[in-house]
């Protein structure tokens, strides 16, 4: 076996690359974990699985750090706070976690633990959204900001969050929601604060470009920016409107994006400072991107910047235009929600069985085969080097051949069976020949790619990674173990729900997206385990029921000075119950139609009471198991 330590392992998932310090090999091969980044709180996560496998909560299992939360809240109040001292900048920070980045109560709740220090607010989209960050309990000066689109109940709400004494600024999107506003002004309720959301001509880059640009769905074009600002003089309001607030998509890609749009949202709030309205904030939205595939470039899967980088510019660049246009600083805003928490939450799947065309016995050939597999084995046997691209030509042809002739009936299954693999182990040959060329054809890439065996796995990948489904985003994929051993199969990642979307074929990689993921060959009775990394943003509400594969079981991790994990809150996923009755199959109703159903068949003679009631037992148990192989 060719030698490969844990440095190689390293590099061929790129574990150093995008793990942003939060993950490591051991020696023996274990993937570990270091919530803090410092070096003693660190474990194998193969532990962890194991730990909480004890209490009967089996895989796929996603495991929650809220160190790294906490880690990821630091670090970028912390990016801040240094711009702002190096900049000489006169106001402060005000971070503000966008909760539909991830509404799981634990994440919000520890976010907001860990950012108490930092004066972190909280941002919300709906009326759910609302209901729910009221309930927080947020540090002096900490804004609840409310965006999208809003109803009169929405705004009672933001009322009744103003009562209990919370900082609320609603950002009007459209024209259309001054209304409300303008109403509620002339009732004795307690007014909020208003946020104008500019519509920048600056865009961003990568997958969410059209969230920003003149065509956005969201915002005021400058000309609706000046009405509304004419129009809350009129109902003289002006002195409510507080902040401005603009947000370009999410995962911008690029910094130079990020600088153009701030560039133009600091002019737009200079203009306005020198049309005598006293904007106190300026909220650059979300869009602080992650380095999926480690590689520090402005393709989809990464970002050319660092958070400190990002800081830095937000806070030059204002700096700068306030500085031209002799306007004092505004209190500053973002609304970073994707790199706060994308690294602190993990997927562990176990595989289950690979499936690869060479897992089928070579035949025996008896020498007696029809003449379409004869023409077969001679390709088989004559292929080279030099012949390799013709040859295969005239193999597919025959494999062509093969199929009518067994359409016609005239192929027996034995000889199909024998033309099917001499097919593929040609192809295989011409793989491996087509690499010693100096250009590789596009249809060896292909059929490469074809010939990539497939590791089933067990998970949803529409429950567990939709993006990946939706919008072909990359999440990196690693073995938790067996990382000192080379691993001699590339595959591509398969899930159990029936459609054949569910699959993963597109890797994380330093220079390029890889089509297959490098793993080990299955040892029959032992677990191989794989970890979807730095899904912990946007995945977990966006999964959905496909096949009623519901939420998968979870543990929240703390990792202590001396590397024990400590597991908390472990939940078990949906129940075969549960994710039926999201559907309207009430338990009580099936069970009850079940056994009408028995009882008629006891009333024909086809079976006993005693037999009927065996089986309406067993169905009633099958509510209470996890719907994933167990
Ligand atoms: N703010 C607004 C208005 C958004 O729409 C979003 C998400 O798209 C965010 C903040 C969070 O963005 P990100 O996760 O890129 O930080």
């Amino acid at each position: 076996m060719d030698s490969f330590g844990v440095e190689d392992a390293s590099n061929l998932y790129g574990i150093d690359s995008w793990g942003a310090g939060y993950f490591g090999v051991d020696e023996e091969g274990f993937l570990q974990v270091i919530p803090t980044k410092t070096n003693g709180n660190r474990v194998e996560v193969i532990k962890i699985v194991e730990d909480i496998k004890k209490s009967r909560m089996g895989t796929p299992l996603l495991l929650r750090f809220p160190q790294i939360l906490s880690t990821q809240v630091k670090s970028l109040a912390e990016a801040f706070d240094r711009a702002i001292k190096e900049f000489n900048y006169q106001q402060q920070y005000y971070p503000v976690f966008p909760i539909k980045v991830n509404q799981q109560r634990a994440v919000v709740e520890s976010l907001i633990e860990a950012g108490y220090n930092y004066r972190l607010g909280i941002e919300v989209g709906s009326k759910p959204e609302l209901v729910g960050a009221l309930s927080l309990t947020l540090p002096e000066g900490a804004l609840t900001i409310c965006n999208g689109f809003k109803d009169q109940e929405h705004l009672e709400t933001v009322c009744l969050g103003l009562r209990m004494g919370r900082q609320i600024v609603v950002v009007v999107e459209k024209p259309f929601e001054l209304d409300p506003l303008i109403e509620l002004s002339k009732t004795d309720q307690p007014m909020p604060w208003i946020g104008f959301r500019v519509k920048l001509n600056a865009k961003g880059s990568g997958l969410w470009e059209k969230s920003g640009g003149s065509a956005s769905k969201f915002g005021l074009s400058t000309g609706q920016l000046l009405q509304c600002i004419e129009r809350l003089h009129q109902a003289r309001m002006i002195n409510h409107l507080k902040m401005f607030h603009f947000h370009i998509g999410s995962q911008i890609t690029e910094i130079r994006r990020i600088k153009d749009a701030i560039k133009e949202a600091a002019r737009v709030y200079a203009k306005a400072r020198k049309m005598g309205i006293a904007v106190e904030y300026l909220n650059v939205g979300g869009g602080l991107g992650i380095d999926y595939d480690g590689s520090k470039t402005s393709s989809d899967a990464s970002v050319n910047y660092s958070i400190d980088e990002y800081a830095n510019d937000v806070v030059y660049t204002i700096a700068d235009v306030c500085q031209t246009e002799h306007v004092p600083h505004p209190k500053l805003v973002s609304e970073s929600g994707r790199a706060l928490v994308a690294y602190h939450s993990m997927l562990i799947v176990d595989a289950r069985d690979q499936i690869n065309e060479r897992s089928v016995k070579k035949p025996n050939f008896n020498g007696k085969e029809p003449q379409v597999v004869e023409d077969l084995v001679y390709i088989h046997k004559n292929m080279g080097v030099k012949n390799y691209r013709e040859f295969y030509h005239d193999a597919l042809e025959r494999r062509d051949e093969l199929n009518t002739l067994f359409n016609l009936g005239m192929i027996e299954l034995e000889d199909r069976a024998k033309g099917e693999w001499l097919y593929w182990d040609i192809a295989r040959q011409a793989v491996k020949y087509s690499k010693s060329a100096k250009f590789v054809g596009d249809e060896f890439v292909d059929l490469e790619h074809r010939l990539f065996e497939k590791l089933i796995c067990n998970f949803s990948v529409f429950q567990s990674i939709p993006d990946h489904w939706a919008l072909d985003q990359l999440f990196p994929v690693v073995p938790i173990h067996r990382l000192n051993e080379k691993p001699t199969r590339r595959a591509t990642i398969v899930d159990i729900t029936c459609d054949s979307d569910g699959e993963v074929d597109k890797f994380v990689d330093l220079k390029d997206i890889k089509p297959a993921l490098e793993v080990h060959e299955l040892i029959p009775g032992e677990p191989y385990y794989l970890a979807f990394l730095l899904i912990g943003a946007y995945q977990d509400t966006m999964g959905d029921l496909h096949n009623l594969f519901g939420a998968v079981n979870e543990a929240q991790v703390i990792v202590d000075q001396t590397g024990k994990p400590i597991v908390q809150n472990a939940k078990r996923g949906d129940t075969i119950g549960k994710a039926l009755e999201t559907y309207g199959y009430e338990p009580d109703k099936l069970i009850r139609n079940l056994k009408a159903n028995l009882q008629e068949k006891v009333t024909q003679g086809k079976m006993t009471t005693a037999e009927a009631s065996k089986l309406v037992e067993e169905y009633k148990r099958r509510f209470n198991a996890y719907p994933y192989l167990t």
